[in-house]
């Protein structure tokens, strides 16, 4: 067990101090205890269900004639290194987007067009290793049942310095205030934050969250904001949205509480 503040080791900077399972073993956990992997696409409630996290064991990166090995416990930003050092394309999106990659994988994380699965091989998941074309990987999910241990990817030589540099530049326009990166997924054609802002939920403040006055789909939290201000933003978006525009968001950030 690993005893996890969850108002500072979560990247919204919302939740409870619990004991949290380690786990050391590829296999399978119960299905009523939540996986969390660096905790920046969640907010956990201050009652939430038992949860697990893997080990330091999980976090590796190492090459073979299959790919690029990657532990599910290393962090975006190592992987991100690691391309740099040894000049491999694929990874320049790691720039800016928080995770372990369990989580990135599990969540397709991606930025525009680029996604995690563009140059990955296959997932190692409970004990079982399955190839890429069999998973069903598409906007921020990956459909991916149980815990991901290890990621191949391929290996491209030549880093992209230009994508790279887009990236960072994409990023112009976000708050650095504490926040679980988009609060909703983008509907068919559309955009959460355009729809946010029109309905004038830019700015938009209860207690200390809010959503950001820089893009509305960030919630941010300005400093000690609880779990129960982010839930009464998050209600009154989606019933507002759903009232003038008749469109129903879908959360892209992870609500954690008992029974989920
Ligand atoms: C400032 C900011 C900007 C962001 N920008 C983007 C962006 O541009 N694009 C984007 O896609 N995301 C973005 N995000 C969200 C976040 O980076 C991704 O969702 C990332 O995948 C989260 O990884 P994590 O390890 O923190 O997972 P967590 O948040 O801990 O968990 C996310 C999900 O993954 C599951 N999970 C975690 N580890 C494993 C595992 N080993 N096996 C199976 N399931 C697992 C969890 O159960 C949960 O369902 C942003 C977040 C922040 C804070």
């Amino acid at each position: 067990m690993r005893e996890i503040d969850f108002s500072k080791f979560s990247s919204i900077k919302i939740g409870p101090k619990v004991e949290v399972l380690e786990i050391d073993e590829i296999g399978e956990i119960p299905k009523d205890i939540f996986l969390i992997g660096g905790a920046n696409n969640l907010l956990i409630s201050p009652n939430p269900p038992k949860l697990a996290v893997l080990s330091k064991k999980f976090d590796y990166i190492f090459e073979d004639k299959d790919g690029i090995h990657i532990g599910a416990a290393t962090s975006g930003g190592k992987v991100l290194s690691y391309a740099k050092k040894y000049n491999l394309k694929g990874f320049e999106l790691l720039q800016k987007l928080p995770g372990t990659m369990g989580g990135i994988v599990k969540m397709n994380a991606g930025l525009k067009e680029f996604c995690i699965s563009d140059n990955l091989i296959n997932v190692l998941a409970n004990g079982t290793k399955t190839a890429k074309n069999d998973i069903d990987f598409g906007y921020r999910k990956s459909g991916i049942q149980g815990v991901i241990f290890e990621a191949v990817f391929a290996k491209i030589e030549g880093f992209d310095y230009a994508l790279f540099e887009m990236f960072k530049n994409m990023r112009n326009n976000q708050p650095n205030l504490p926040s679980a990166g988009s609060c909703f997924k983008n509907p068919p054609n559309d955009f959460a934050g355009r729809l946010l802002d029109k309905a004038g939920f830019k700015g938009r403040r209860i207690g200390n969250m809010a959503f950001s006055d820089m893009h509305a789909n960030f919630l941010v939290n300005h400093g000690n904001g609880t779990y129960e201000e982010a839930i009464t933003l998050i209600n009154e978006a989606e019933e507002t949205i759903f009232e003038k525009f008749g469109i129903k968001l879908e959360l892209e950030i992870e609500i954690i509480r008992k029974n989920f």
